[in-house]
């Protein structure tokens, strides 16, 4: 099935029922609604003609738009390149080239004089000047720029325009259009949200995405009867798979409180929607839990979600569970290049067990851990978590060689990430191989000495790295958030440590911080933190 046979079903099925609520736009759409909207946007795409395989690049914060260019994108089968708002000029003109967009739909924000400077550099038919007169590298395959602006910009197309040349194809060409797809065609570039560097772009079919949302609503127990909080990216897995894709398939309802995370409005947009369902990032959740004005939502409605995307700290999930009523609250693992879910725990599964692991192995895709050489280690030790099975990217595109390094040829994903198994086949995520300390010929796993470090009350979050030491290799540090009125000082969190974690992990240096160098998906750049620390100490 590919992402519009599965998008009219649900129509068909839910046609009444609450579809999409985007708050900050004041837009609220049923699945009928929703559907009008984007058969006007795939005929409008089908009017610029796009053939199956051409790449839209899509450069916007959550809004609804976002949402409609997914599902008439995938009608007509143009590859959607999520592009991070946050990009900027290099960032843009990398993803642009690498993708090889030919349309690329533009936010709001950015129809600014800077930006539309900034495009007309690199598309020629909006410059002044004649092409060619620019320093900025044409880019060859792009033909031209849809604005969401209510005014958009001179030279580009605006949305509202795109919708009305819907008229100049009949309903029939893009049911024709769309039987002609194939289930394994690619259908989105994704980037990976640069954790460890650059973001690579992994290509995915309908097969790999539409298969991965779905069962991720499925051990939510999803129906026509929940309502999903997104406050993660749309840009991101998390968002478009995990979020818009788990809801289309089930018929729930996908609210987005905003254009991008707010602690704030995600909170009364939970009250005010009566929202069963909650996605996040670790530090989403807690800056939702520390909110100063948390109690004044009344957040009984909530009954699961899912944390994920890096470490969730044991005692975050508790207070979610205990103060934010998700009872059934979920962790999953993935990563983009697995469409993005791998292993995820199930609502019944033993608490303790549900805090301290990813869960397991997703039905229908295998898992194993493997030692430097490529052997499975026994269950019980640390190894390379990889992969196989429905979910697993085309490759990345254009990145034969990257990818290459990263499926194999027995198809396994390596993941660069290392987990422990259990018996019964739970994992645990030790941290990325690349984050490991070698401190004096000893493995050091940050995760761990995170999970003591927070157990100190006045400790609000925390990121321990290793950073160069001429003696040892490497040393420990920790960079610590404290909760707000709360005074610690290193000597005295070290004393905290003595007798408590082994001596060789005890950080040896502290840097109380107010913020952790971040990707825009609300991850920790430990790379950045290791540089900032390299270049204080030297
Ligand atoms: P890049 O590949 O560009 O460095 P990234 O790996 O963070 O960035 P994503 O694909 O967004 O890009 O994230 C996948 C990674 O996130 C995983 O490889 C893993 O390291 C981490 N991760 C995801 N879920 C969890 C989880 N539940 N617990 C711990 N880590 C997780
Ligand atoms: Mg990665």
């Amino acid at each position: 099935m590919t992402i519009g046979e599965a998008f009219d079903t649900t129509v068909r099925l839910h046609a009444r029922r609450e579809a999409l609520v985007v708050r900050h736009q004041n837009l609220r759409y049923s699945w009928g609604e929703l559907a009008e909207v984007v058969e006007d946007c795939a005929r409008g795409l089908l009017a610029l003609g796009l053939l199956p395989g051409d790449r839209v690049g899509i450069w916007a914060p959550n809004c609804a738009e976002w949402c409609i260019a997914q599902f008439a994108t995938a009608k007509v089968g143009a590859i959607l390149v999520n592009i991070n708002p946050a990009y900027r000029l290099n960032e843009l003109e990398y993803a642009l080239k690498q993708s090889g967009c030919r349309w690329l739909i533009c936010a709001e924000q950015f129809k600014s004089s800077d930006y539309h400077a900034m495009l007309a550099e690199l598309i020629p038919e909006l410059a002044d000047s004649p092409p060619g007169g620019l320093h900025a590298p044409q880019l060859a395959e792009l033909r031209g720029v849809i604005s969401l602006a209510r005014t958009p910009p001179a030279g580009m197309l605006g949305w509202a325009k795109l919708l009305g040349l819907a008229g100049q194809i009949s309903h029939d060409v893009l049911r024709r259009r769309q039987a002609q797809l194939q289930f394994d065609d690619p259908i989105n570039i994704q980037y990976t949200s640069g954790t460890t560097g650059f973001p690579k772009g992994a290509a995915l079919s309908h097969y790999n995405i539409l298969n991965n949302g779905y069962m991720v609503g499925e051990s939510l127990g999803l129906s026509e009867q929940d309502r999903m909080v997104i406050p993660v990216p749309l840009y991101h897995c998390f968002g478009m798979v995990m979020g818009n894709l788990g809801c289309m398939t089930h018929g729930s309802t996908m609210i987005y409180p905003g254009p991008a995370f707010e602690p704030l409005s995600t909170l009364q947009a939970v009250a005010e929607e009566r929202a069963t369902v909650l996605y996040g990032v670790p530090t989403m959740f807690i800056a939702e839990l520390d909110h100063p004005r948390r109690a004044e939502f009344d957040l009984s409605s909530l009954r699961t979600g899912i944390m994920a995307g890096a470490t969730c700290p044991i005692e975050v999930m508790k207070r979610v569970i205990e103060q934010m009523h998700m009872a059934e609250v979920q962790i999953a693992y993935g990563m983009t290049e697995t469409s993005p879910v791998s292993t995820q725990s199930a609502a019944d599964d033993p608490l303790e067990l549900r805090v301290a692991s990813v869960g397991r192995t997703q039905p229908h895709l295998e898992t194993k851990l493997v030692d430097e050489q490529g052997n499975v280690v026994p269950r019980g030790q640390i190894g390379e978590l990889c992969t196989r099975g429905y979910s697993v990217m085309l490759g990345y595109w254009n990145n034969q060689e990257a990818t290459q390094e990263s499926i194999d040829e027995a198809k396994w994903m390596h993941s660069g990430d290392l987990a422990v198994m259990d018996e019964a086949g739970y994992l645990k995520i030790v941290g990325r191989s690349k984050d490991m300390i070698i401190r004096g010929g000893e493995n050091i796993y940050p995760r761990e000495i995170e999970e003591f470090l927070f157990t100190h009350p006045a400790v609000a979050d925390v990121q321990v790295i290793g950073i160069p030491d001429s003696k040892y290799g490497e040393e420990v540090a920790a960079w610590v958030k404290l909760h707000p009125d709360q005074v610690l000082t290193a000597e005295a969190l070290a004393e905290y440590c003595k007798g408590r974690i082994a001596h060789f992990k005890v950080p040896r240096h502290f840097r109380f911080v107010e913020e952790f160098p971040m990707t825009v998906t609300g991850k920790v750049q430990k790379f950045r933190m290791r540089e900032l620390m390299q270049a204080e100490l030297a």
